[in-house]
């Protein structure tokens, strides 16, 4: 088995081979195909109920696959909980609604699992919840609770919380859908600056601007599959397929 030290310094961060995946008749994901190496910035875009959320999911198996490969960080994905767990460890996630524990405060969120799953003493916990609360600038929030919070902060903490477990690779599904206009830029400048610092990341955004920023690639989803990929300027300039046409005609 390929331990994650041995796998760490080579290889692309995410292979995904042939994915297909069903929930139930539904056949959501269609011979995907993906490959991100260590610190591209992808992003997905495409029509609500394409399969977005879907495939990022599945990188880190909240959705289980029927068909085909999914390698992260060299370490292949099975069903077996310690791999997946070992898959995990690699991998931060945000979400669209944040999904703060409401019960615990802002520093609590952040230390949770690396006590838990890393099972780091609490004080070098807590160092390094506020070293990251600082870099997302919350840490003087770091008392409260998350409902008094505005979203931008939630979403900022959220960002916090998942790279105190220092990962390799940040996925982003929709990281700005849910907040107010006014508070989307806050967001969208920690992301810009965590790609500027080289991270590896997978981001379905339907922000344009960040795509052009930072992407290395964006991908055009429709349908359960990926219709068209290539850099910003030529995705957004000369766009090949008549779907990803009428798609960035609306959004655009
Ligand atoms: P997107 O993120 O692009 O909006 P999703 O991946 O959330 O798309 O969903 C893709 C399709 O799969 C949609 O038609 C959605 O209704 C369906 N779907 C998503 N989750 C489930 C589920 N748990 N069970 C059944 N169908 C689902
Ligand atoms: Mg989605």
């Amino acid at each position: 088995m390929t331990t994650p030290a041995a796998s760490a310094s080579n290889g692309p961060m995410i292979e995904i081979q042939r994915l297909n995946k069903w929930y139930g008749d539904f056949h959501v994901l269609r011979d995907i195909d993906l490959t991100v190496a260590r610190g591209e910035r992808i992003v997905i875009c495409g029509p609500s109920g394409s399969g977005k959320s879907t495939l990022i999911r599945c990188v880190n198996h909240l959705e289980e696959h029927q068909q085909g490969e999914i390698v992260v960080n060299g370490i292949a994905m099975t069903q077996d909980v310690k791999r997946i767990e070992q898959i995990r460890r690699h991998v931060g996630m945000v979400f669209q609604h944040f999904n703060l524990f409401p019960h615990l405060s802002v520093l609590e969120n952040c230390c949770l699992s690396q006590v838990w799953v890393q099972k780091k003493p609490r004080a070098e916990a807590e160092a390094t919840a506020m070293e990251y609360l600082e870099r997302v600038q919350i840490a003087n929030q770091a008392y409260k609770y998350p409902g008094q919070l505005s979203g931008g902060q939630q979403q900022r903490v959220a960002i916090a919380r998942a790279l105190c477990m220092r990962p390799d690779v940040m996925l982003f599904d929709e990281p700005t859908s849910a907040l107010d206009p006014e508070m989307i830029k806050e967001v969208l400048d920690v992301m810009v600056e965590l790609a500027h610092e080289g991270m590896t990341m997978l981001c379905v955004t339907h922000e344009m601007g960040f795509a052009k920023t930072v992407a290395d690639r964006v991908i055009f989803m429709d349908q359960g599959q990926i219709i068209e990929e290539a850099p910003p300027e030529s995705f957004f300039n000369n766009p090949r397929s008549e779907r990803t046409q009428l798609f960035l005609s609306q959004i655009l």
